[in-house]
C-alpha cells in the first residue's frame, strides 16, 4: 500500500482527516492530521506464505518412501540380533505393540523412527526418493549403509 500524501510503500497506513480531506497515510505523515483509523495490508499472510514457499523450493524436503516388506527387514533383523519384540521395543523407546504393527507392515514408523531403526539393527527400510529439484543429490551419506539395490539382492538370495 502507498502513502497518499508522501507515496511511500508501506504495510501500515492510518485514515486521517488533513484539512476536511480523508486520506489514507503512512505512520509518519498521519501526525500532520487527526487519525481516524488505522489500516493494515490486506495482503499480509499472502506475503508470508509467499516467503514459505520461496524456502521452500531453496531447500526441497526429502520425499522418503519405505521398502516393500520394510516390516520383514525389521523382523529378521531383530532376530539376528536375539531380540524379542519387547527387547527391541525398549531399545527404541516405543511400545511392544507399536513395533509389532510396524514389523507386520501395518503401520509406517515416522522418519525419524525408521532412522533409529536403521541404526540400531544395520539396516536399512528407508529410501530417499530423489526430487525433481535436486537430481544430484546423493542419497546415502554413509557408505556403510546398504542401498536399495543391495537390499534387493539381498532378498532375492534369501528367497531362493
Ligand atoms: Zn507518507
Amino acid at each position: 500500500m502507498q502513502c497518499e500524501l508522501c507515496g511511500k510503500e508501506t504495510n501500515e497506513l492510518f485514515l486521517v482527516l488533513i484539512e476536511g480531506t480523508k486520506l489514507r497515510v503512512c505512520k509518519s505523515c498521519a501526525k500532520y492530521g487527526r487519525v481516524l483509523s488505522r489500516v493494515t495490508a490486506e495482503k499480509h499472510v499472502d506475503s508470508n506464505e509467499h516467503k514459505r514457499r520461496v524456502k521452500r523450493s531453496d531447500t526441497p524436503e526429502p520425499v522418503y518412501s519405505f521398502v516393500d516388506d520394510f516390516g520383514k527387514v525389521v523382523e529378521d533383523a531383530r532376530l539376528r540380533k536375539g531380540w524379542k519384540q519387547v527387547e527391541l521395543a525398549k531399545r527404541l523407546a516405543i511400545k511392544e505393540s507399536l513395533l509389532h504393527k510396524i514389523e507386520t507392515s501395518d503401520l509406517e514408523p515416522s522418519v525419524d523412527l525408521a532412522r533409529r531403526i536403521e541404526k540400531l539393527l544395520s539396516v536399512k527400510i528407508l529410501v530417499e526418493v530423489p526430487s525433481d529439484l535436486s537430481p544430484m543429490k546423493s542419497t546415502s551419506s554413509s557408505s556403510s549403509a546398504l542401498t536399495l539395490g543391495d537390499l534387493v539382492k539381498v532378498r532375492k538370495r534369501k528367497k531362493q
